[in-house]
């Protein structure tokens, strides 16, 4: 049975290319980058070279991009490491003349859980205040409500580039500027976490007003177990584990070269034209699924702002029917996909995402999300819309909330 992978927002397969580049540094250049040799001085240049890749794609200084082992550090380290920062120096990092009991953070519903949880954890330890600002029904934070969180205590703001479940956008450019200007009176760190994002959109650092951005290798055809932080020079962070002085002091530990070394390549190649024609194509073949679900199967809804998404994102809900078991069914039949998302599966929570959004716990729980990648085909689509058809009809049936009358008249 061929299997069919629609699954690119939890996981990419690693690009050949990327692989071939890797490969060395396992066995052939395995010095530590950070030794004075020449073992350590090729496995340092390997490293640089990957930075300023990065840096490149971002619009930023190789000084200003610092490894770590995937988006769940780099965001850990924002949350934290900004905070300990101003704990260290008394807030005055940020301007001597504020005087701030308890630093306030923004940040919105429907982050990602190493956000979330990390925010949560600060305001628990008495460390911060957080202001968790809702996103409207269709996906997407409203500037507005950004500007009237903002406090005289706000230090940072947090808003995630593209929802990892509904793949909604955010104005992250236009909260770039609100950021800007607030920060005439006082300064505001602005973080994004752009993990979903990267593929697709522009993520240029000075466009989109942003001091802080996370990203993950493994999203963009990369290693997993590395990702990357930009930390816009004279930004107030620290280090949240102790240890050695690399990624300049900013992330202690061995760096993981040749997973570095695969970042470096992934990114780079995201810039070549051929990605930007697949990048097409997989917007075309989005659409044709969408339209394809809407029209076919009965009491389907599209979750978030169709128009305002990334390219390779489609998530449905469906009436009366349970999100896990459509997800064990597909499977079956080759097809993977998920539910809410791929890092809260196992839990029966209802996605925090759909329910911020406005769903009901019943409705989130018939969540259906399908991240299609460079490898995805029309026939892929063709046959996914037709098992889950058949899937969704006999799960009515089991359940008894179909009248075969109504399938047997649309189809
Ligand atoms: N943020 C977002 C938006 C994500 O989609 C993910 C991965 N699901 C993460 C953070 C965590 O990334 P990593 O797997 O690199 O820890």
């Amino acid at each position: 049975m061929k299997r069919i992978y629609l699954d690119y927002g939890a996981t990419t397969p690693v690009e050949k290319k990327v692989l071939k580049a890797m490969l060395p540094y396992f066995s052939e250049k395995y010095g530590n980058a950070m030794s004075l040799h020449s073992f350590g001085r090729e496995a340092n240049e390997a490293v640089e070279k990957a930075r300023k890749r990065t840096a490149d794609f971002f619009g930023a200084k190789p000084e200003e991009i610092i490894f770590t082992s995937g988006a769940t550090e780099s965001n850990n380290l924002v949350i934290k490491g900004v905070l300990k920062a101003l704990r260290a120096s008394d807030l005055r990092l940020l301007e001597p003349h504020r005087s701030i009991k308890k630093p306030h953070i923004i940040t919105t519903a429907f982050e990602h859980h190493c956000v979330l949880d990390a925010c949560k954890s600060a305001e628990k330890k008495g460390l911060a205040e957080i202001t968790f600002v809702k996103p409207n029904k269709e996906g997407l934070i409203e500037v507005e409500d950004i500007e009237k969180a903002i406090k005289p205590n706000t230090i940072l703001v947090s808003i995630m580039y593209v929802n990892n479940e509904i793949g909604t956008v955010q104005p992250i450019g236009e909260i770039g500027k609100l950021i800007k200007k607030a920060t005439k009176l006082k300064k505001l760190i602005f973080h994004t976490d752009a993990t979903q994002a990267i593929n697709y959109f522009d993520c240029d650092v000075n466009k989109l007003g942003v001091d802080l951005l996370s990203m993950s290798a493994h999203k963009i055809y990369g290693p997993k177990g590395i990702g990357a932080l930009y930390v816009r020079k004279g930004t107030p962070i620290v280090k949240v584990q102790d240890g050695g002085d690399q990624e300049f002091s900013k992330r202690a530990g061995t760096h993981n070269v040749p997973g570095i070394v695969g970042l470096g390549e992934a990114i780079f190649l995201l810039k070549n034209k051929e990605s930007r024609i697949k990048n097409k194509e997989i917007l075309e073949l989005r659409n044709y699924l969408i339209k394809k679900v809407l029209k076919e199967i009965p009491d389907a809804r599209l979750n978030g702002f169709k128009k305002f998404r990334s390219p390779n994102n489609a998530n449905f809900i469906f009436k009366n029917i349970e999100g896990e078991s459509l997800i064990l069914m597909l499977d079956k039949e080759g097809i993977a996909a998920s539910t809410g998302s791929a890092c809260s599966t196992g839990s029966l929570q209802p996605s925090h995402v759909l329910l911020s959004i406005g769903l009901k716990p019943e409705e989130a729980h018939g969540s259906l999300r399908l991240t299609l990648g460079k490898y995805t085909t029309k026939k892929d689509i063709e046959i996914t819309v037709n098992k889950l058809k058949k899937i969704i009809f006999s799960l009515r049936k089991i359940s008894g909330k179909v009248l075969d009358d109504y399938y047997l008249n649309k189809s």
